[in-house]
């Protein structure tokens, strides 16, 4: 989750690091009166959940009362990468003389948090690492030992630091990493950590990511979200109880089970696809669950075919069939989609399937590879060859059917020519992101 600037500045000064005065307002009016009480120079600044409003018009100076009305009223409403502006934080405004970058990742590879540094602040600091790379300082922190104070200043030295700023920049940099553990971050950043007019550093701006698998503890970050910030479908997936992770492809991926969500985006890719989300609907999913997912699934207008992947234990293929007919009905989807079904009462889903003249395929490499040629050309709802009805005594035996599902799905996993570029791409980044 994202907490807005004001929120990771409210965070920060609870850890010694000095902010600017300054208050959130909603209307002009109330960034007048913010203004008039601060009696100085504001800045002031739309509070979306995306880097560089600086350059969108997003932050701009107000000399007087009147102006900060002025000015809120043309930022308020305003439009900033497709996210609509409905606070802003009217700051006292900093004389700057110096912009730094300061910043704490989880590094996955090195499996500790880095701090980095750059004399480049200000501007999109992943520009800097691309263009001038050598310009960020990277420190490992060690997990049992923390940040130490030898190396916050062998980051300000390189950074150019002026030595009498020293000691105030290593209660800073100390702080920030204490934030960012309090808090189970998976980044915190000032950028730009500021020199102001009268030599003092000061974050005058803040972002924190933190990680929703440590929510839980922190309550009160919880209380934070905004959910007038998410994407919509990002709101319902969460209320529902579904893990969805939003990507660039065009194949939706309905899967029960976050291991096997990842195997069928795999498969996916290794059939020359690529996954519109990751989305988990959970064991035991209800038709009313598998509706919404469908829906948030058909509401990204990229996904051009769907693929559902239902291994049924406690989760019976019949619910989940009966749920996916009900969400066509409601939905009237347009693109083509393959269910594979496999488990507990599978002859019974696929029977509601076939009936709803939905395309069914018995293994996960037969369902990638229809969904990857449905959106290449053969468009329309696939035709597959009639389902194969067994009869129903079989599926009760929920054991041997698992044997057997396990055993189809195996020829395709081993593919060993193919098996090198399965993309990591997808399978890493819902990773990241969770
Ligand atoms: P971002 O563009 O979303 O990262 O928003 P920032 O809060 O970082 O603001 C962008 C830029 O606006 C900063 O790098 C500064 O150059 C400038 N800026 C922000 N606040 C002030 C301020 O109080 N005074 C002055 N003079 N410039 C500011
Ligand atoms: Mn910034």
């Amino acid at each position: 989750m994202k907490l807005h600037e004001y929120q990771s500045k409210q965070l920060f000064a609870k850890y010694g690091i000095p902010i600017p005065k300054g208050e959130v307002a909603t209307t002009p009016e109330d960034a007048r009166r913010i203004a008039r009480d601060l009696n100085k120079r504001v800045v002031i600044k739309s509070q979306v959940l995306v880097g560089g409003r600086g350059k969108a018009g997003g932050v701009k100076l107000a000399n007087t009362p009147d102006e900060a009305e002025r000015v809120a009223g043309q930022i308020l409403g305003m439009d900033i990468k497709g996210l609509t502006v409905r606070k802003v934080l009217v700051d006292e405004a900093a004389d700057i003389k110096q912009e730094i970058y300061l910043g704490i990742v989880l590094d996955r590879v090195q499996r500790r948090a880095i701090m980095m540094a750059s004399a480049a602040g200000g501007m999109d600091i992943e520009e800097v690492a691309r263009t001038q790379p050598e310009k960020i300082i990277r420190v490992a922190i060690d997990p049992f030992l923390g940040l130490r104070e030898y190396q916050t200043r062998q980051i300000a030295y390189s950074i150019g630091l002026n030595r009498e700023l020293i000691r105030d920049f290593n209660t800073i940099a100390q702080g920030l990493y204490r934030c960012f553990s309090d808090v189970d971050a998976s980044l915190v950043e000032i950028n730009p950590l500021i020199v102001n007019g009268e030599g003092k550093l000061q974050a005058v701006d803040g972002k924190i990511l933190t990680d929703d698998n440590a929510l839980f503890r922190h309550p009160d970050l919880a209380a934070m979200r905004d959910v007038d910030e998410e994407a919509p479908s990002e709101t319902e997936a969460r209320q529902r109880g579904l893990s969805y992770i939003k990507l660039d492809g065009e194949i939706g991926c309905m899967v029960n089970g976050a291991g096997l969500a990842m195997a069928t985006m795999d498969m996916t890719a290794l059939f020359g696809g690529s996954p519109a989300n990751f989305l988990d609907i959970g064991g035991g999913a209800q038709a009313d669950k598998v509706a919404a997912a469908l829906r948030i699934i058909l509401a990204d207008p990229n996904v051009k075919a769907v693929l559902f992947n239902i291994f049924g234990g406690i989760t019976r293929c019949d619910e989940v069939a009966r749920g996916i007919v009900a969400a066509l009905e409601e939905v009237k989807p347009t693109v083509p989609m393959v269910a594979r079904l496999v488990g507990t009462n599978e002859e019974e889903g696929r029977r509601i399937l076939a009936a709803a003249n939905m395309g069914t395929a018995k293994t996960l490499a037969e369902a990638a590879q229809k969904a990857v040629a449905a959106i290449k050309g053969e468009a329309g709802v696939i035709q597959l060859p009639p389902v194969e009805v067994k009869p129903l005594k079989a599926a009760r035996k929920v054991s041997a059917r698992t044997g057997a599902a396990r055993k189809s799905a195996t020829p395709a996993v081993k593919k060993p020519a193919a098996k090198k570029p399965v993309a990591k791409k997808p399978a890493a980044k819902p990773k990241a992101k969770r």
